[in-house]
């Protein structure tokens, strides 16, 4: 009954571990959730304020909207990309979608065909996989190196270049890495491109999130890589907004734009006015103090998790200088990462999401958006299990 193209594809691991972690929980059990990756703090003040005075104002957001979002939004993202990123956007040059993958999804669909190759360096966030093989399209995956960080080099680059090679994905900081690209890198993979038509996505929703080196936007590098990318950004994480579906993509190449505001027009229509009022205060800079006060935390936590890990035996990890997850190696104790997070939910009540979903085993990712205690906590129940283990 269903269609190839959805049976296809594999649902979100990230969601569905989650998803039956809250279950458990709420079903009474002891469940230590580090598998979500969202962050555990409030929305900011100027973000509900705005929203509040405009539903208090008749008819300012009972309508449609323009399908690429109010003037006001495009605005307010053109602002945001300069100041923040050196870019230089159009407004009619951005399209506000129902969060980044969202953005990912229109982007994917008006570009890829059949037989298409799209780069990807691994390990991946969980649904680029998922959305390239729904469009038809082959994901051609690049095993990046623990020892480099788990960072992309251009000769790995080069070598898995095709004449199918429509795409690549670049996300930094990196989900579920913290791998953070230097300007330096960025060009150098940039120069490997330069002769191709190839087109980059570059997913930079945990730009915020960065704890080591400057953040450099993929697009900012060289005027070339500023033509052939496309800049994937949004509020989830950055504006501790998740629930509230906020994603924007922007790019030189209006063709791309125009056509993923024709699809949209056919899916969703505008992305809800109220998100979209909300939204201006955070890309106005208008709650950097909360962003600044919720980085802070999130790398005070970053180096306790590193430190605790330490101590754990058979379990190693690379610092994260991003984002807000470790990314563990588990492969002493057992290769199989889903084996591994399945023992661990059910044994010690702790969930993790297993490398496998991210591809690579061997590995877990532990999400670092929750409280210390539950840090401290979790991470001596992992010390404990791994002790005990028995494939
Ligand atoms: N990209 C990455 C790397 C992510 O981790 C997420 C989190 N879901 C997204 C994109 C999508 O974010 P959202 O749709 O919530 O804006
Ligand atoms: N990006 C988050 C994660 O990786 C949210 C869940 C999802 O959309 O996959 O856990």
């Amino acid at each position: 009954m269903l269609a190839k193209r959805v049976k296809n594809i594999s649902e979100s691991i990230t969601i569905a571990i989650s998803t039956l972690a809250k279950e458990l929980k709420a079903k009474g059990e002891d469940v230590l959730i580090f598998s979500a990756g969202e962050p555990d703090f409030d929305t900011p003040k100027a973000i509900k304020d705005a929203v509040i005075q405009a539903l208090e104002e008749k008819c300012k957001c009972s309508k449609y909207t323009p399908i690429p979002g109010t003037n006001d939004i495009l605005e307010a993202i053109a602002y945001k990309l300069k100041k923040d990123n050196n870019l230089e956007y159009k407004t009619s040059q951005i399209l506000t979608n129902v969060g980044a993958k969202h953005s990912l999804f229109n982007l994917f669909q008006v570009l890829l065909e059949e037989d298409d190759e799209v780069i990807i360096p691994a390990p991946y966030w969980v649904s680029y996989t998922e959305i390239v093989k729904f469009c038809g399209a082959k994901p051609v995956i690049i095993n990046t190196d623990e020892k480099n960080g788990f960072k992309l080099n251009a000769n790995d680059l080069k070598k898995a270049i095709t004449n199918k090679t429509k795409l690549i994905i670049f996300n930094m900081p990196s989900n579920p890495t913290g791998a953070v690209y230097s300007k330096d890198e960025i060009a150098s993979l940039g120069e490997v491109l330069k002769d191709t038509n190839i087109i980059v996505a570059s997913d930079e929703i945990y730009e915020k999130l960065t704890y080591e080196g400057d953040f450099t936007s993929v697009a900012s590098v060289s005027e070339d890589l500023f033509k052939r990318t496309i800049t994937i950004n949004g509020l989830s994480k950055c504006g501790a907004m998740p629930g509230w579906r906020f994603g924007y993509m922007a790019s030189a190449n209006e063709e791309i734009i125009k056509a993923c505001k024709k699809l949209q027009s056919q899916s969703t229509s505008n992305i809800s006015s109220l998100v979209q009022i909300g939204a201006i205060p955070a890309l106005m800079g208008k709650t950097d103090e909360d962003i600044k006060f919720m980085k802070n935390e999130f790398q005070k936590r970053r180096d306790l998790v590193y430190a605790l890990f330490q101590d754990v035996e058979n379990l190693s990890l690379v610092k994260p200088n991003g984002a807000f997850y470790a990314f563990v190696n588990c492969k002493k104790i057992d290769e199989d990462s889903m084996r591994f997070c399945k023992k661990l939910l059910n044994e010690a009540k702790v969930a993790v999401v297993p490398g496998i979903g991210f591809g690579m085993d061997g590995y877990f990712r532990f999400s670092f958006a929750t409280d210390e205690k539950s840090i401290i906590e979790g991470i001596k129940r992992i010390s404990n299990f791994v002790k005990n283990y028995q494939i």
